[in-house]
């Protein structure tokens, strides 16, 4: 890892604390603190890491929020014992310091559906294509990477097919899944600024931080971008308007160094 880099958005950071006096660091999930596994399931959040981010969510005028596709369940085993505001299903629901504080009345609306869908995938779907079916309670999530290429067409087809039955909700096709969530208007920049509104911060007025890996993200990090605050691309990127690391592990290493500096030696 480019240590200079490293020194420069560590620096970027503090500096912004120190002109706003509040910070606030947002962490997509998967691909961002947690690597990526074949079987989602088996991401787990590193132990170490969690113990960072609940030292940093300790600190006075530090706030620490988890802006993810996964459901609040989910986020609540990551941080059982955290402090952090947590936005499951992309803001969907949000829980701060273990309350749930919002969950997006549409998509409670749309639960029935996606319990129709669920069904619909488990019957048609599962038993002839292997893929993985996560249930983030106001969305779903369709792995398809196992199925076989020449297999595939089928399979979206057969999508197709459930697609319609259901237009109250939206299939979202993504690099190797489909994720069906409620038909309504809603990005990350949108769980973010709920997530704000909770904290009552106001984003001008706050250091603020966005560390995301896929286009799923690009909405909150333009966000945070036309803010001002600092913004974080995680894996392979071309865009240069961002800082970039390379994988979970260099974010992992960057939260070490703003522990050192944020926390003071006693409680490290
Ligand atoms: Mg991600």
């Amino acid at each position: 890892m480019n240590e200079s880099k490293m020194e420069i958005i560590t620096e970027q950071i503090i500096q912004a604390f120190v002109e706003h006096k509040r910070l606030f660091l947002v962490f997509d999930r998967d691909g961002t603190l947690v690597p990526y596994t074949e079987d989602p399931k088996h991401a787990i959040l590193a132990d170490s890491v969690r113990k960072i981010l609940n030292k940093l969510a300790a600190q006075n005028n530090i706030s620490i929020g988890i802006l993810s596709a996964r459901g609040l369940k989910q986020l609540r085993r990551d941080f059982y014992d955290g402090m952090q505001i947590l936005a499951g299903n992309s803001g969907l629901e949000i829980q701060k310091q273990k309350q749930l504080t919002r969950r997006h009345p549409a998509a409670v609306a749309a639960r029935d559906m996606l319990r129709e869908a669920k069904i619909h995938l488990e019957e048609e779907i599962l038993p002839s294509f292997p893929s993985i079916l996560e249930d983030h309670g106001l969305s779903l999530c369709l792995h398809w990477q196992r199925t076989p290429i020449a297999f595939r067409p089928d399979l979206f087809k057969q999508l197709d097919l459930i697609r319609l039955k259901l237009p109250g909700l939206h299939f979202k096709e993504m690099p190797t899944s489909f994720e069906i969530w409620p038909a309504i208007e809603w990005d990350k920049a949108c769980g973010l600024k709920e997530m704000l509104q909770i904290l009552n911060l106001k984003a001008e007025e706050t250091a603020l931080l966005y560390a995301g890996d896929t286009e799923a993200d690009l909405p909150a990090l333009d966000f945070v971008k036309s803010k001002n605050g600092i913004t974080i691309q995680i894996g392979r990127t071309s865009s240069d308007e961002h800082f970039h690391l390379e994988s979970p592990q260099e974010l992992h290493e960057l939260l070490r160094k703003l522990e050192s500096k944020l926390v003071p030696k006693q409680a490290i």
